[in-house]
């Protein structure tokens, strides 16, 4: 039988064993709990309210899914993207859960048929879209049927503040005083205060118990590098350790996403471009393409991403400087759900700040919210120019004390020299005041190296006295320092112009010598470096940390899941994530009772897929 999502599961009876944790073993073939899933699980079978507050790749789904098995009646899970409701259907019913999406993507006869399921009680978990879930005909409908809980997936859709409003959420405010008795669940991965609020007081959560778990996502690297030739960086940072990887590459603007894509397609990068400006098939067909492929690059605008639970994303490239430290902890986020090794890059030059702040400025938003704008590009500017720890930076941005320094970061494996560079601020700053504050960093440069040209002679600018002072730093040392002293508050990019800098208050103290300021030196060749050495200590590529013969046993299995999964039209990863092949390979289980021990070998899976994996493993072994 063929169902509503074109496969071929026939839903089953009900079959799960009592307690939380036995379903997590038998059903989701996970060992044991993570950090706090187990008390969320407990509270909200026992019938309470909850905020969820979890990184990506944190485990929230669990913390609805296994209380919706527990409870009896249908758990109910409102869900932005009808991607992503696809998605979690699939891999549910893999697992041999009874599970099914209504959206609008579905024909009458389909959703009639859901209903049905619904009504008869024979269905665990139903996606919903808000908007679908508040018709006032399927709240009756809902008044008739057995609910185990209301989740609300992406609950920060609910708040302004953030960047994915859905007006929508605001109506699921409803829901208690409709439901009385029925546990809520809210959960996101957005952690600033004002979404926190936001979801309590809109959802009218007011007695949930808020879950807030530590974000940080100590599998993924970071790295952010200045700007210098960023199709050279790129392909280096993928052709080095992330060849035939699965990976996103964000750019700003629909243009460079197509001619990025097609470049990297001539270097033998296979890559594919996302962007709003695509026709919507197109779009579609390359998101699925990215989902279902194993090692594909898809090129994007952040019109991509929300709702993407392809688990296996090795690494994210940002080719340009996202708005604040949210986004890019967002985008970058995407990357290691499962747990293994991933890696970020992000290169950013003088000309992302002078742009992110015109566009700031252009914008229609008003002059309060500009400022909050505002705010947040220096943060996430903060966090570049760092010259610690890349991620005790980013954690103390949300709120979070990294005691020690992590490790896994540009800045811990390739600390940048740092100097001190008063005499060279002095020099920039008189650079701008004495030329009118009215130039951008190209001129001011050119005045400090006393290149004659036609500009500096004809200003006059020739005839000063900082004209030829800078002697000591060459061009892209200088630009350096210019952009160090923007993000230092020291110097401005006027909005008015064509990114004229301008000194402000704080160079008074600097050119009076009462004020010392350290600047990290980034010249090109430690740029170069950095990347080598990020490149050297990698273990991104779960497979590469295998011994040679495992490796093959892995790549064997790796193809077998290709297969299985191409027969069912599924992504490879709702069959067996990586890290379930990985261990495949390095125990070898010779009988159905050996792969119990297996992660992410759940009872359903044993059945499914035992015997196949246990042929590949015995015909590795011949
Ligand atoms: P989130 O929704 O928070 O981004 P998911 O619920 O998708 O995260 O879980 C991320 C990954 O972690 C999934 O691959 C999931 O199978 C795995 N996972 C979740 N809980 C556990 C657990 N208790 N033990 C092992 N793996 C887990
Ligand atoms: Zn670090």
């Amino acid at each position: 039988m063929t169902d509503l999502l074109g496969f071929d599961t026939q839903l089953s009876e009900r079959q799960y064993p009592g307690s939380a944790l036995d379903i997590l073993q038998t059903t989701f073939g996970h060992k044991a709990f993570r950090g706090q899933q187990a008390e969320i699980v407990s509270h909200v079978v026992d019938g309470g309210d909850a905020i969820v507050l979890m990184p990506t790749g944190g485990g929230k789904s669990m913390c609805y899914q296994i209380p919706a098995l527990c409870r009896d009646g249908v758990g109910v899970v409102v869900s932005p993207l009808i991607a992503l409701m696809h998605d979690q259907v699939t891999a549910l019913r893999q697992l041999g859960i009874r599970a099914a999406a209504l959206n609008s993507s579905l024909t009458d006869e389909e959703r009639l048929a859901v209903r049905a399921d619904l009504r008869a009680g024979r269905l665990d978990l139903i996606y919903v879209a808000p908007e679908r879930l508040m018709l006032p005909s399927f709240l009756e409908f809902l008044d008739g049927a057995r609910i185990a809980l209301f989740a609300i997936d992406e609950a920060h859709c609910v708040s302004q503040w953030g960047h994915d409003f859905r007006p929508e959420y605001m109506k699921l405010e409803v829901l208690g005083e409709r439901f009385p008795g029925v546990p809520r669940i809210a959960l996101t991965a957005t952690a600033d205060p004002q979404t926190q609020q936001d979801i309590r007081r809109r959802l009218r959560l007011d007695d949930a118990r808020m879950f807030l778990a530590s974000f940080d996502r100590p599998n993924i690297r970071y790295a952010i590098t200045l700007k210098d030739e960023p199709r050279r960086q790129l392909l280096s940072f993928i052709s080095g350790a992330h060849k035939g990887e699965s990976g996103i590459v964000y750019c700003l603007s629909r243009a460079k996403v197509e001619d990025t894509a097609a470049w990297l397609c001539t270097q033998g990068i296979e890559s594919l471009p996302y962007h709003a400006g695509l026709d919507a098939g197109v779009r579609r067909r390359n998101q699925d393409a990215f989902l279902k492929a194993d090692g594909l690059v898809l090129v994007a605008t952040i019109a991509f991403g929300m709702g993407i639970d392809k688990p296996d994303i090795r690494f994210v490239a940002h080719l340009d400087l996202p708005a604040s430290l949210e986004a890019f902890y967002q985008e970058t986020g995407r990357a290691g759900r499962d747990g293994l090794p991933a890696e970020t890059l992000l290169l950013y030059g003088m000309q992302d700040l002078v742009l992110r702040r015109s566009m700031i400025e252009d914008g229609e938003a008003p002059g309060d919210v500009k400022r909050v704008e505002h705010a947040k590009l220096e943060a996430l500017l903060g966090v570049c120019e760092t010259a610690g720890c890349r991620r005790q930076a980013l954690l103390s941005h949300f709120g979070e004390t990294l005691p020690e320094p992590c490790g896994n970061c540009d800045g811990c494996l390739d600390p940048v020299e740092t100097f001190d560079g008063t005499v060279a601020a002095q020099k920039a700053i008189s650079a701008a005041v004495r030329t009118g504050q009215r130039f951008g960093v190209g001129h001011l440069v050119d005045v400090l190296l006393g290149v004659k040209n036609e500009k500096t002679e004809r200003q006059g600018h020739d005839m000063l006295p900082t004209f030829g002072i800078g002697k000591d730093f060459d061009r892209k040392e200088w630009s350096s320092i210019f952009r160090q002293l923007v993000v230092l508050g020291v110097m401005e990019v006027a909005h008015d112009s064509y990114g004229a800098l301008r000194a402000t208050e704080a160079a008074r103290p600097i050119l009076r010598g009462e004020r010392q300021v350290r600047l990290r030196r980034d010249k090109p060749s430690v740029i170069k470096r950095a990347l080598k050495g990020l490149t050297k200590v990698r273990a991104s590529d779960p497979a590469s940390t295998l011994a040679p013969a495992t490796a093959l046993i892995f790549e064997a299995l790796r193809a077998e899941r290709g297969r299985l999964a191409r027969e069912q039209g599924v992504p490879p990863y709702v069959i067996f994530h990586d890290s379930t092949l990985i261990a495949l390979a390095m125990r070898q289980p010779r009988s159905l009772g050996d792969l119990t021990d297996i992660p992410g070998m759940g009872q359903k899976k044993m059945e499914r897929y035992g015997a196949a994996v246990l042929a590949v493993l015995a015909g590795g072994a011949a």
